[in-house]
């Protein structure tokens, strides 16, 4: 299976400056008292494979649990939709990343995330799709990366919500980036993008997984788990279970991240009281960059950092209706 692996010079500094990113996660704590996000959440099994769950640490106010079946990381009690749909309309935390947090650090998205996922789709919808594919992409409106996808293929804009109806029309490529982890219902969510697809139709997934090396390493200290987005992190094997629901396919798996250990680092730093087992300790705060680089590169090579990218295949029939 192909995997990706990438050398770059991404830093924590620049993609995810702490300023900023501590400005957002006091918005997103404000708002979730705000919003009632606690009240009424509803208890759940593992939303990848139905396994059950073991309480795994608390962020924010939510219980995240570990699937003992998959290993999937998930918020259970999850908050109601129409609550969350609230948060991500009318809440400040999401204002903040769209009018600050995200065109502050536009050029570095651009050169380290948008540019390479579009070249990565663009790669392999030429090889498995064939000419002119028409592609659709879920999720919130990101024009740069529709400007660099529509120079190859015909690319449509979808709703935000993934679970939402009123897009009926079949396409070769589902682009769900960033979007499934926030879905209440994810099985739904998966279902949209799956009825979306022709049969032997690719979708494109990038997300964050719970069984990265930051995420497994800092738990409720990990700085970029915000709980009403994050509220499923699956495992390959989930992805895997979930995917067989759907009769599609994983073709693709990796984990591109670069800055799981710029982040365990970080957090070092900043918490004195957080101990690692020595030679973990050792390895992410060594004084020489170089071996933290590679050190992240071994990682990638062995699909441990929490960013995930993915590819799967719908297989060769109608979608089963629900
Ligand atoms: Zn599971």
């Amino acid at each position: 299976m192909k995997r990706v692996v990438t050398s770059g010079d991404l830093t924590q500094r620049a993609m995810r400056p702490a300023e900023l990113l501590d400005a957002y996660l006091a918005h997103a704590q404000a708002d979730i008292l705000r919003f009632d996000l606690m009240l009424g959440g509803l208890e759940r099994p593992c939303p990848a494979c139905s396994g059950h769950g073991a309480p795994e640490f608390m962020r924010f106010g939510f219980s995240y649990q570990r699937c003992t079946a998959c290993g999937s990381l998930f918020v259970s009690p999850v908050p109601r939709e129409e609550r969350l749909a609230r948060y991500h309309a009318e809440g400040a935390a999401e204002r903040f990343r769209r009018e600050q947090l995200l065109p502050m650090t536009a050029d570095v998205r651009a050169r380290h995330a948008l540019g390479p996922r579009a070249r990565w789709v663009l790669s392999a919808a030429a090889s498995r799709l064939g000419r002119s594919p028409t592609l659709a992409q879920f999720g919130a409106e990101t024009p740069p990366l529709l400007d660099l996808l529509r120079a190859s293929a015909s690319v449509v804009q979808w709703p935000a919500d993934v679970t939402a109806d009123g897009a009926d029309a079949r396409v070769d490529g589902v682009i769900a980036f960033d979007v499934l982890e926030r879905a209440a219902d994810f099985s739904r969510a998966l279902h949209r993008c799956r009825r979306a697809l022709h049969p032997r139709g690719l979708l494109f997934v990038t997300t964050m997984s719970g069984g990265g090396f930051d995420v497994r390493m800092l738990g409720p200290r990990t700085a970029a788990l915000v709980p009403p987005v994050h509220l499923q992190l699956l495992s390959r094997a989930g992805w895997l279970a979930a995917l067989a629901r759907e009769g599609a396919t994983l073709v693709e798996y990796s984990t591109p991240g670069e800055l799981d250990v710029q982040a365990v680092a970080d957090a070092c730093r900043r918490d004195p009281g957080l101990r690692l087992p020595p030679i973990l300790d050792e390895l992410v705060r060594h004084e020489d960059e170089q071996v933290g680089r590679a050190f992240q590169e071994l990682l990638q090579q062995a699909c441990l950092s929490s960013h995930v990218q993915l590819i799967a295949e719908a297989g060769p029939d109608a979608p089963i209706p629900r």
